[in-house]
C-alpha cells in the first residue's frame, strides 16, 4: 500500500527478530527486552518513521544529519555506543535515499557495515526518489544499497501508478512470515 506501511512492516519484523534472538540468548521476556529496544532515523525522515515506532511501541532517536542533510556513519556509531552504555537495544535504522523535504541521501555506504556489525535491520525508505533509480545514471544515489534488509519506493510517486502503490523488496523475507503468519481454522479445507 504505502512507504509508510512499508517502514511499520519492517519495523515490527525486525523487533520480532531482535526479540526472539535476545529471549533466546537471554531468557528475559518479551516485554522486558523490548522496553530497551531503540531504532534510529535522522532528522530529515519522513514522519511515518515517528508514527512507526509510535505504534510498534519501541524508542526512537533523531540522528542529526551533516552539512547536506544526510545521515553518516560517524554519527549512527556515536549514538549506538552511547545507547549500548546506557543498556538499549539498538535494532532498526530507517535510511531515507532522497528525503521528502530536501532530496537528501544517507550515506548507505558508512551506515550499513555498522548496522551489519551491531544486527541492526537497515530499512532505506527511497519512497520518492527511489523510482529515478530505474536510469542507470542514477544510481550512484544508491550506493551502499546492498547493506539494506529491505527497501520501499513508490510507483505511485513518479512511475504515474495510482495512489497507493509502493513497492517493497526484502533480504530475506523469512523475518516477515515469521512475524505476521498467522493459521487460523477458517482458511484450513481440503482445497487449500
Ligand atoms: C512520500 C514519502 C513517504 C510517505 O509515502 P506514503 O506512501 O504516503 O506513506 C515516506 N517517505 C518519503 C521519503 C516520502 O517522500
Amino acid at each position: 500500500t504505502t512507504a509508510s506501511d512499508c517502514t511499520f512492516v519492517s519495523l515490527l519484523a525486525a523487533r520480532a527478530e531482535i526479540i526472539r534472538k535476545v529471549k533466546a540468548s537471554s531468557g528475559y521476556e518479551e516485554a522486558e527486552i523490548n522496553a530497551r529496544l531503540i531504532c534510529y532515523c535522522s532528522d530529515q525522515a519522513h514522519s511515518s518513521v515517528e508514527k512507526a515506532s509510535l505504534i510498534g511501541l519501541v524508542k526512537l532517536r533523531f540522528l542529526p544529519s551533516d552539512d547536506s542533510l544526510s545521515l553518516r556513519g560517524d554519527t549512527l556509531r556515536e549514538a549506538v555506543d552511547r545507547d549500548r552504555e546506557e543498556g538499549l537495544i539498538p535494532f532498526y535504522l530507517c535510511a531515507t535515499l532522497g528525503t521528502t523535504g530536501a532530496c537528501a541521501f544517507d550515506n548507505l555506504k558508512e551506515l550499513g557495515p555498522i548496522c551489519k556489525e551491531e544486527g541492526i535491520w537497515m530499512h532505506v525508505d527511497a519512497a520518492y526518489a527511489g523510482s529515478a533509480f530505474i536510469c542507470p545514471e542514477f544510481r550512484k544515489y544508491m550506493a551502499g544499497v546492498e547493506h539494506a534488509q529491505s527497501f520501499a519506493f513508490n510507483p505511485s510517486k513518479w512511475l504515474m501508478v495510482h495512489f497507493d502503490c509502493s513497492g517493497m523488496w526484502l533480504k530475506n523475507s523469512g523475518a516477515l512470515h515469521r512475524t505476521f503468519n498467522v493459521d487460523p481454522l477458517y482458511l484450513k479445507h481440503e482445497n487449500t
